[in-house]
């Protein structure tokens, strides 16, 4: 289809929710035909509003609040001649007399609106477990513009000193960070072991130690029981009994789509709790289109269907619907988790599958590589590591994740994967590909080449790897090939030591009738050592990412 086709008769396009998803459908259409009429609906005071920069205007890092609105209802009318209705909840969907019930939030009126298609983006609301305390004055949790200017007036009015995250996810730590930054104490209790839920634990860990260094109190492993009024403070009243004060509570344990109009309207609500949809936004109903996060959509590495409330694929989504809704044929091709946080400094990204993620979805015939680079050439000053991870299948190599934590260039190599995972690459592929460099920004060898080279070393046999599990099992020879000071540093028990440089003159030392298991300090040594040992004859086999990547996993009790 071109600009010269004709497009579809005018018709009344209804979009409920106008943020990421709605606004860029609207936008969008408007783009695509510019016959039909398009209004937008939002229950709240803004439309196109930055959700993503909330944290950083409570910490005060984005000091005005008119810099989160992206674009005005003004601007909506004046470019795109597009309808904005704020303050405007849709309450009630008629599919049979398609049309679609709105209430004027001031006001308390209802009226009825007609629509040929109807766009539903009401996005995902924050988690509130009914747990006593969860309403009290001082209990706040992050969706709009308003909750923002409410925790900023709380700070402010009440002289606020002390805040408990509720929620170790991505919100919650920039929250936390944004706290910090506004002179709180912070504390963030989180249910499971680890901070960054979506990372696996090991990957997790120097999150959790950076954060720790900052001054931001953890506490792992424990979920909230209730929230209690102190006099003019709060208790955090956690479920093994620990009570942490505050003087301010912030809720992010999660979100949860909003299906409540589709679901009274008959539209089916998926396993994950999303709407269901096809692969151009479109329900079950041929004239309703769900987008964002409030829809359930592919996991094109696992193959399952997920709820992934993030920015990217609501803006992807409400093209793909806009696109529809104007005859156009686009598909949405799924969602991979693609995802960065900024933590105090500290960059964690990830795309496509974690290992976790991997085993929960019941995948097999997969294989891990750490790896722990500079961020650019050793010999430019300011070189700093960044811990990746790299999952793969076994034996075609095909890209299926990876993780990355460090300070600097964390989330260009993830975005550099995320886009191998998308045109289903491989190892091979990470290794061949042509990235840019100059010793201030990468190495000749950049880490995602490394890291498809140390897969492809695994998967052609040059380097086999011990698996992590199974570390000095079967009575293997463990072989530390790290120099002297660094052995009696620190080593992993049962270790012999021989320095990689004088493998070669005693190399007969070792016994040829068990396996060796050699490490290094971060895997590289470790890799020449098994090359010379399996030329020799030897059973040898690298740990990957070394005893750097054995301190994360034993840190994080992995
Ligand atoms: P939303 O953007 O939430 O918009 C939904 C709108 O619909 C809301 O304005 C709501 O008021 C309105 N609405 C709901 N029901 C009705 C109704 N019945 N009638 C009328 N209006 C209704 N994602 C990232 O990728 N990166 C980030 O860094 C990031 N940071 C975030 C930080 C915070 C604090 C939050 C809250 C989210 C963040 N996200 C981030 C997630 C991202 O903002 C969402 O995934 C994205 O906004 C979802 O778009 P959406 O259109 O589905 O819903």
């Amino acid at each position: 289809m071109n600009d010269r086709t004709v497009p579809p008769p005018a018709r009344r396009v209804l979009v409920v929710g106008g943020v990421a998803g709605g606004a860029s459908c609207a936008a969008r259409l408007r783009r695509l035909d510019e016959s039909c009429e398009i209004v937008v609906f939002d229950r709240g005071p803004y439309v196109s509003f930055a959700n993503c920069g909330l944290p950083y205007f409570v910490g005060n890092v984005i000091a005005d609040e008119k810099n989160l609105l992206v674009a005005s209802p003004e601007l909506f009318r004046d470019r795109f001649r597009i309808e904005i209705r704020t303050g405007t909840e849709a309450v009630a969907i008629d599919r049979e007399r398609r049309r679609l019930t709105v209430r004027d939030v001031a006001s308390d009126l209802t009226r009825e609106e007609h629509y040929d298609a109807l766009v539903l983006a009401p996005g995902a609301s924050p988690v509130r477990p009914p747990l006593p305390g969860i309403d009290l004055d001082g209990v706040f949790a992050v969706r709009s513009i308003p909750d923002t200017r409410r925790i900023r007036a709380w700070i402010d009015d009440w002289g606020a000193r002390r805040a408990v995250v509720i929620g170790g996810g991505f919100i919650g730590l920039e929250m936390a960070e944004n706290l910090v930054h506004r002179g709180l104490q912070v504390t963030v209790l989180e249910k499971l072991d680890q901070v960054m839920p979506p990372l696996d634990p090991e990957m997790a860990g120097p999150v959790a130690d950076h954060l720790r260094s900052k001054g931001v109190t953890l506490v792992l492993g424990d979920g909230l029981a209730a929230i209690e009024s102190r006099g003019s403070a709060l208790a955090v009243l956690t479920e093994s009994g620990t009570v942490l004060d505050a003087d301010l509570v912030i809720l992010a344990i999660g979100v949860r789509p909003e299906t409540g109009l589709a679901r009274e309207a008959g539209l089916t609500i998926g396993p994950r709790g999303g709407i269901v949809v096809d692969a151009r936004m479109r329900t079950e109903d041929p004239c309703v289109w769900a987008v964002g996060d409030v829809v359930e959509v592919h996991d094109v590495v696992t193959g399952q269907e997920v709820v992934l409330p993030l920015a990217g694929p609501a803006n992807r989504q409400g093209r793909i619907a806009a696109a529809s809704i104007a005859g156009r044929e686009t598909n949405f091709r799924g969602v991979q988790a693609t995802a960065v946080v900024g933590v105090m400094g500290m960059t964690a990204a990830s795309t496509g599958a974690s290992e976790k993620g991997l085993r929960r979805a019941g995948v097999t015939g997969f294989e891990k590589v750490y790896l722990h680079p500079g961020h650019h050439a050793g010999y430019y000053p300011g070189s700093m590591p960044i811990h990746l991870k790299l999952m793969f299948s076994v034996p075609d190599g095909r890209v299926l994740g990876a993780q990355a934590v460090g300070f600097e260039g964390v989330e260009k190599r993830i975005d550099v994967i995320a886009a191998a995972v998308q045109f289903g690459a491989t190892v091979h592929d990470l290794a061949e590909m042509e990235l840019s460099y100059a010793p201030q920004y990468g190495a000749a060898k950049d880490p995602v080449n490394l890291a498809g080279m140390i897969a492809a070393n695994f998967l052609c046999g040059d380097m086999p790897l011990v698996p992590w599990e199974s570390l000095g099992d079967g009575g293997a020879c463990l072989l530390d090939v790290r120099e002297p000071a660094e052995f009696a540093a620190g080593a992993i028990p049962g270790a012999i030591n021989i320095p990689l440089s004088q493998l070669r003159a005693d190399f007969a030392r070792l016994p040829r009738d068990r396996q060796i298991d050699v490490y290094c300090g971060v895997g590289q040594r470790g890799y020449y050592a098994v090359r010379f040992l399996r030329q020799n004859g030897f059973d040898a086999r690298n740990l990957s990412g070394g005893i750097a990547t054995y301190r994360m996993r034993k840190a994080a009790g992995v």
